[in-house]
């Protein structure tokens, strides 16, 4: 066999990758057997956090984003082989933003009221222990992300991750507790149960040392964490449409999709995952989908056959969850070559592969007479979920009566999905969008509690 250099420097990575991960699992800070026993020890932490300042917890935040950015590679390499799912230089560069983008103390405000009365603040304090329950789709960004926000407002935190993504969360709450600890904060500011299940995360539920619980997820966790009892942040499911009206740049916006739809596969929740396509250019906008942006066009008996592949009685196949296009082809015996990233084909809007949200580099486009047709159809699409939605148009009444009717969290113009969380757009990063609950991109004064700090009659000095 002819042994190239790129193909030795992967296999070294390789084998580095794997000794980071053993030497991690070795001596994993944070991990608990029982769930309670990781609540007190967050419990312990807290304490500890809302006694230190500002600065000193800037200087946790400051260490977690150094070592996220030096464990990038390492944490995606880790998250693909554990889950199977995604692409591991886009998780390179998820991590690279989570590090660089989601905000630390800064994010706190305080609103202030003087005059013949004294001094009034209102500040935003920390709940104590939040709960947080993590997806498979973004493991380690989930738990980095979360814990960043989470710290900088003066909580600790537990996580239920997903059981999928356990060794690639367990990595993560290691660093996380390594950066508070080489900046002279608590270990376990970051705690989890080395087996987490769904009686793990009932018991988190239900304790009463968590005041707050995150769930970032599928309807599933959503709804059973608005259903304890306890005040909860619903950070669920999205099929976000994508709507290219006449005015739009149409071959830009083919670019744009596909390059939203095809990052880290498909798998961000935020991702363009059909699109709605006024009649006049939806030609135009496929042939260069298929000439220019790497698309496959497939065909009725090949969508069928995806159709029994990917979509079983009991819902998703798992196994087609976050893989690239080449892969779900191969898997219908239909082989191309490497440059195809997406699958594209035309159908109506109640097709299994457009109406459900796949979380694969599969789009359909559905065909609309003009503005208000596509708008009613990508409203239907998008099932109420008041996730993100993205339009590539240059018609301001358009976008503005899209964004009115729509009403999602998110609604990128004329870019791809991934410019929302701050990656090529402006504004912070967060991989927490809290649809259902209303908070939308979470940061560290979502995790706050308001509270009223009132001095009568003085420090009034007007
Ligand atoms: P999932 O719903 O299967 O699992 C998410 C987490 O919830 C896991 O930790 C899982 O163990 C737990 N869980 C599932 N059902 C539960 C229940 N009944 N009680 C308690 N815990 C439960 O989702 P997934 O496949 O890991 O992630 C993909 C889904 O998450 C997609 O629907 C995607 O849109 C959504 N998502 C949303 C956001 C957001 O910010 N809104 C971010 C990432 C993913």
């Amino acid at each position: 066999m002819h042994v190239n250099e790129s193909l030795v420097q992967d296999i070294v990575q390789e084998v580095v990758a794997q000794l980071h991960i053993s030497e991690s699992a070795a001596r994993s800070r944070g991990v608990f057997s029982d769930m309670n026993e990781a609540i007190a020890a967050a419990k312990r932490a807290q304490s500890v956090i809302r006694r230190m300042s500002l600065d000193q917890r800037e200087k946790i935040i400051g260490n977690i984003r150094r070592k996220t950015h030096e464990s990038a590679e390492t944490l995606a390499r880790m998250g693909v082989n554990e889950t199977g799912m995604g692409n591991v230089g886009h998780k390179i560069l998820k991590h690279h933003l989570v590090a660089d983008k989601t905000p630390g103390t800064e994010d706190l405000k305080t609103t202030a009221w003087s005059g013949d009365r004294g001094l009034t603040l209102v500040e935003m304090g920390p709940f104590g222990v939040i709960g947080a329950i993590t997806p498979c789709t973004n493991p380690s960004e989930t738990v980095i992300c979360n814990s960043i926000g989470m710290i900088a407002a003066g909580n600790t935190v537990v996580f239920n991750p997903h059981p999928q993504a356990i060794k690639t969360s367990i990595f993560a709450l290691n660093l996380i507790n390594e950066a508070s600890i080489e900046a002279g904060g608590p270990d376990n500011v970051a705690c989890t149960v080395d087996k987490p299940t769904l009686e793990s995360s009932a018991i988190m539920m239900k304790h009463k040392d968590i005041p707050l619980i995150a769930a970032t997820g599928g309807p599933g966790v959503v709804t059973a964490v608005l259903s304890s009892g306890k005040r909860g942040i619903g950070a669920g499911a999205g099929n976000p449409p994508v709507v290219v009206d006449e005015t739009a740049d149409v071959r830009k916006a083919a670019q744009d999709i596909v390059n939203g739809c095809t990052f880290d596969n498909n798998l961000p929740c935020i991702a363009e995952k059909e699109i709605v396509a006024v009649d006049s250019i939806a030609d135009e906008l496929m042939n260069h989908m298929i000439q220019e942006q790497g698309c496959y066009l497939i065909s009725r008996d090949e969508q069928d056959k995806l159709i029994k592949t990917v979509l079983t009685p009991k819902g998703l196949n798992r196994k087609c969850v976050g893989r690239d296009a080449k892969t779900l082809l191969g898997m219908i015996g239909v082989a191309v070559p490497d440059n195809i990233r997406c699958i594209v084909f035309e159908g109506e809007k109640e097709h299994p592969l457009i109406a459900e949200e796949l979380m694969m580099p599969i789009l359909g486009l559905v065909r609309a007479r003009d503005i208000d047709d596509a708008i009613e159809k990508a409203v239907w699409l998008e099932h109420g979920n008041r996730h993100s939605a993205h339009i590539h148009s240059k018609n301001i009444d358009h976008i503005t009566k899209y964004a009115r009717e729509i009403d999602t969290a998110i609604l990128v113009k004329n870019a791809p999905s991934y410019a929302a969380l701050g990656f090529g757009g402006e504004g912070y990063c967060t991989f927490t969008i809290a649809s259902r609950t209303g908070e939308g991109l979470t940061s560290a004064r979502t995790f706050t509690k308001s509270r009223r700090c009132v001095m009568a009659d003085s420090l009034c000095i007007r």
